[in-house]
């Protein structure tokens, strides 16, 4: 059964909840109705309507592991070649906001792009995935992540941590989706409803549960660790006003603004 988890601001408590949505309503719950493996805590709060609360990314990864080029039609308008292994990059914590959060363009960049992707949720610590287990096991759902990036910095730099890095660059949201096949579902980033992204997760050189496996084999994979598939072709630049939306099928809508930081 499909389930759509949520992490909110309490107004009661001030603090941060895990709540799951249902007909437009958010019932809070402990870590452990989340993840296996987490401690149980008191259920804060009560009901309360999806409208009046401040969603936050939903979940706090580790670490957020990221795919370059794992579309060809991506690579291809970046004029890179196809790599044989999945290139993998990673994104700080520190650069997750949440739905309805701004994008802050840095001054030191004259470029910050859009790359809408399907967000892959671990859900108990995966280490070296075996060849007779099935790494979507590992999964507790799925949600969108915007993975900006900064592209002249990237190309300025050949290495990708400063252009993946600042804060703001990995909008992770709205909600994370469980039990849903991750093998086909539409992929489209709009930037001020004009749709700029559109493909599918079947393009993917290297699929979900192969990443899975080929990630645990180089470190251990935490609950609530994100891993970003890669985008399809379509990136393309933010300015300061803009909205920024990254739309997966069966997931939900992440929405941004975009503003000149300091
Ligand atoms: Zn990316």
């Amino acid at each position: 059964m499909s389930k759509t988890v949520c992490r909110f601001l309490s107004q009661a408590t001030g603090e941060a909840s895990f709540g799951l949505i249902e007909d437009g309503e958010v019932f809070p719950v402990p870590p452990s109705q989340i993840f296996d493996d987490a401690p149980d805590q008191t259920t804060p709060g009560e009901v309360l309507a999806l409208s009046e609360v401040k969603l936050l990314a939903p979940v706090t990864p580790s670490k957020i592991v990221c795919v370059g080029r794992n579309y060809r039609d991506h690579a291809a308008e970046l004029g890179n070649p196809m790599p044989d292994t999945p290139l993998l990059f990673l994104k700080p914590p520190s650069a997750v906001v949440g739905h309805g959060d701004a994008i802050e363009l840095p001054s030191v960049s004259a470029r910050v792009e859009h790359e809408g992707e399907l967000g892959v949720v671990i859900g108990r610590r995966a280490r070296r995935v075996g060849d007779g287990e099935n790494p979507l096991d590992y999964v507790l759902g799925y949600t969108c992540v915007n993975d900006v990036t900064a592209r002249d910095l990237q190309r300025q730099d050949v290495q990708f941590t400063r252009a993946k890095s600042f804060d703001t660059f990995c909008p992770v949201g709205p909600y994370v989706v469980t039990g849903i096949d991750p093998f086909d579902l539409q992929v489209e980033t709009r930037v001020n409803g004009e749709t700029r992204q559109r493909g599918r997760t079947a393009a993917m050189a290297f699929p979900v549960a192969y990443l899975i496996r080929y990630i645990s084999h180089i470190m251990t994979l935490e609950a609530g660790d994100v891993i970003s598939t890669g985008t399809p072709s379509g990136v393309g630049p933010l300015s300061d006003g803009d909205v920024c939306e990254v739309e997966v099928e069966n997931v939900g809508t992440l929405r941004n603004s975009v503003r000149a930081g300091a």
